[in-house]
């Protein structure tokens, strides 16, 4: 299945994208970790992206389309695949469909993760991330049990600068303006879904993994 999964930061995307990618035993290509995996290793790529990252802006497109055509021809990618977090932008939309024509392929469905802005605020705001293994907790909604640290991999976990107040709110205003476009973008070529992603963490798999049901045994 080839899989995209939209929704404003904060939404859950991650978490959702491991639990979904795993389930159909799928690559998660999530363009987020990707540019903090080079920020961290300081390649040329992590260097171009990080102001961006840090402001909350988004990356240019040249940049990420780049990276994101690179990933999609690895061979694990082409028999199907998630994308979290990317396209972001029309113009990402627009690249990602010519990638897939060319392959002669095709987006079986765009997962939407619905949730309102401030419910969004209160999640980032407790957002920790792994430093290891970039699994995703929640001091109030999901802590470890040990307080900064990875209950998986003992992995420490840190608040990215992306997740700091004054950048939340550009993250939110850059959603609104050139990514929740998308979702029209989509819903006209027949390929939105839109899931309610407040609640239990498991309670939204469950309602994105019913919704996903009914293709998984397409060909
Ligand atoms: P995420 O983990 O998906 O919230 O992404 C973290 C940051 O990486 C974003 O705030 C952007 O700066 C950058 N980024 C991730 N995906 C994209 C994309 N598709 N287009 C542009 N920038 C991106």
């Amino acid at each position: 299945m080839r899989l995209v999964l939209v929704g404003p930061p904060g939404a859950g995307k991650g978490t959702q994208a491991q639990f979904i990618a795993e389930h159909l035993s799928i690559p998660k290509i999530s363009t987020g970790d990707i540019f903090r995996a080079n920020v961290s290793q300081g390649t040329p790529l992590g260097l171009q992206a990080k102001a961006f990252m840090d402001r909350g802006d988004l990356v240019p497109d040249d940049v990420t389309i780049d990276m994101v055509r690179h990933r999609l021809a690895e061979a694990d990618a082409t028999g199907g695949f998630l994308l979290d977090g990317f396209p972001r932008t029309t113009p990402q939309a627009q690249v990602l469909d010519d990638i897939l024509a060319d392959a002669g392929v095709k987006l079986d469905v765009v997962l939407e993760l619905v949730v309102e802005n401030d419910e969004v605020i209160r999640r980032l705001s407790g957002r920790r991330t792994c430093r290891s293994c970039n699994h995703i907790w929640h001091v109030d909604f999901d802590p470890p049990a040990v307080e900064g640290v990875c209950d998986l991999d003992q992995g420490g976990l840190y608040q990215r600068d992306d997740d700091q107040p004054v950048t939340i709110a550009n993250r939110l205003e850059i959603y609104a303006t050139d990514t929740s476009p998308l979702v029209n973008y989509y819903a006209e070529r027949g390929l939105l879904i839109g899931i309610d992603a407040t609640g239990p963490v498991d309670d939204i798999t469950q309602r994105a993994t019913d919704a996903l049901r009914p293709l998984e045994h397409q060909d």
